[in-house]
């Protein structure tokens, strides 16, 4: 298991999970899963596992995420979907063969057609992005206040209020941004 990523299954929402895993695009951006074996590890903790992944399909994962990326950042925006971006996140969702699996504790499991299927995994990926994206999920869709971050992530907060796509990265960067300029203003004690 790796631990380059944290766990997704809590609580995280797949598709902005995914689309963050080039971070930082508005600065000095950091891809995350530049190799295919940064794939595998990611969709292991992502709860859909395959065994393995080749350049293309590492490539169409980046054309997913990028199309996701697109079309939700529209959607925070309120802006028009972008059309190319829709037609993507659609073929990918519809090629895949993953099924829903209940365990007997009573949680979902995916089970995908073959553990070299990254088609498949792509395609919840793709299905869990037209779920936040459509709004049929309840949740709202916004872009993190981070100046160079900007990601889209997907806000189940009761007061819909949440303004970083991660507390433990961008909220803490910009709270100590603010505490250094404070204290050279001289507004904090040493
Ligand atoms: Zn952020």
């Amino acid at each position: 298991m790796s631990e380059r990523f944290p766990d997704f299954r809590l609580g995280k929402v797949l598709a902005t999970s995914f689309t963050g895993t080039l971070s930082e695009r508005h600065g000095d951006a950091v891809e995350r899963i530049p190799v295919p074996q940064r794939l595998v590890d990611w969709l292991t903790v992502s709860g859909l596992a395959v065994e393995s992944c080749t350049t293309a399909q590492l490539e169409r994962a980046w054309e997913l995420r990028e199309s996701i990326h697109a079309a939700a950042t529209a959607a925070a925006q309120q802006d028009p979907l972008p059309a190319s971006a829709v037609q993507v996140i659609n073929d990918y969702s519809v090629q895949g063969r993953a099924a829903a699996i209940l365990t007997p504790d009573g949680t979902r499991q995916w089970r995908l057609s073959s553990a070299s299927s990254v088609e498949d995994a792509l395609s919840v990926i793709a299905a869990d992005a037209i779920d936040i994206i459509s709004g049929e999920r309840d949740g709202k869709l916004a872009l993190c206040a981070s100046p160079t971050c900007r990601a889209a992530f997907f806000d189940t907060s009761q007061s819909r209020t949440r303004r970083w796509c991660e507390m433990n990265t961008c909220g803490n960067r910009q709270k100590k941004a603010r505490f250094n300029a404070n204290k050279q203003k001289g507004l904090v004690a040493d």
